[in-house]
């Protein structure tokens, strides 16, 4: 799953890629993706592409009016939008990849619009040169989600994010403030978007490894100094995995996240730290993976799952 160090990634690749690309046409392949009715996809044709933004684990590419996107463009392409769609101003092609989306850039896409099917393909971006880029899905679980907008906020999830932590305001104390009161296990609190933008199942493993601490210790009994250290793994963690990925094409950041990971799906493999037996605790809809002599005291944590299944 895409994560805060991806989609950056994926932002940073098309902002070089897409940025100046003039719309030919933008098309849902599958019926749930697209989750905006107005205005229709047919408004994007003839816009120009003029930025990539990331929000926690969304992308946002800014789509301007061709008179409006200034040198390089292709004004002569821009045809009237549909009757009664806002033809002015930027809209906002808001993506979230969820669990098993991905975005492949292609140089040479076919003309016609894809043909609605039960295969991997969601959605099809493609630009005037024939370059452009699918939204593919595995899996059975079409979460996969994109949407047209004026302004980013008008997507719930994207207005519902808290601070980014790759922001200069993401500091130790505002971490503390982000913790204190919470009486739930710092693993969910690093994977809520409202608490936290951009970190998922993968990334909290990462950096509670990091930190060495428990995925089951509380948010409310942090110490300053423990907040000190969470924040320091953080901002590391998610640096170092942006860092490792930049530059790298779309297609080679999924096999990039794998390789950089030091515990999350590392289940029964040594940690890279100290040699222990990295373990697992299932959950119906996921796992999380920690190393015990790093961080629980080498004690394995409770999987009512495992010992359901032993009993
Ligand atoms: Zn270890």
């Amino acid at each position: 799953m895409p994560e805060l160090p991806e989609v950056e990634s994926l932002a940073r690749f098309l902002r070089q890629r897409a940025a100046g690309r003039v719309i030919d046409r933008a098309d849902s392949a599958a019926i749930s993706v697209l989750k905006t009715y107005r205005p229709d996809l047919t408004t994007l044709r003839g816009r120009v592409i003029t930025d990539t933004q990331r929000h926690g684990k969304f992308l946002d590419l800014v789509a301007v009016p061709a008179a409006q996107a200034g040198n390089g463009s292709e004004p002569g392409s821009s045809e009237p939008a549909d009757g009664g769609q806002p033809a002015e101003g930027p809209l906002h092609l808001v993506i979230h990849l969820a669990r098993a989306g991905w975005l492949r850039w292609r140089d040479n896409l076919p003309e016609e619009p894809p043909r609605p099917g039960k295969g991997p393909l969601g959605f099809r971006l493609r630009f005037t040169d024939g370059a452009g880029f699918d939204l593919t899905e595995a899996g059975t679980k079409k979460r996969l989600a994109v949407y047209l907008v004026a302004d980013p906020a008008e997507v719930p999830g994207v207005a519902a994010l808290g601070p980014d932590p790759m922001a200069d305001s993401f500091t130790a104390p505002a971490l503390a403030g982000m913790l204190s009161g919470r009486r739930t296990q710092i693993k969910g609190v690093l994977r809520d978007q409202k608490i936290i933008a951009g970190i998922g199942n993968a990334y909290s493993d990462e950096v509670l490894h990091a930190a060495r601490m428990s995925p089951f210790k509380l948010a409310s009994s942090f110490t300053e100094d423990e907040v000190g250290e969470l924040h320091a793994a953080i901002t590391r963690t998610l640096r170092e995995a942006v860092e490792r990925s930049a530059g790298l094409a779309a297609g080679d950041l999924k096999a990039e996240k794998k390789s950089g990971l030091r515990v999350h799906g590392r289940a029964g493999e040594p940690c890279p730290v100290c040699g222990d037996t990295v373990r697992e605790v299932s959950f119906a809809d996921s796992a999380l993976q920690y190393c015990p002599t790093c961080q629980t005291g080498g004690k394995p944590l409770a999987d009512r799952r495992m010992s359901r299944l032993l009993r």
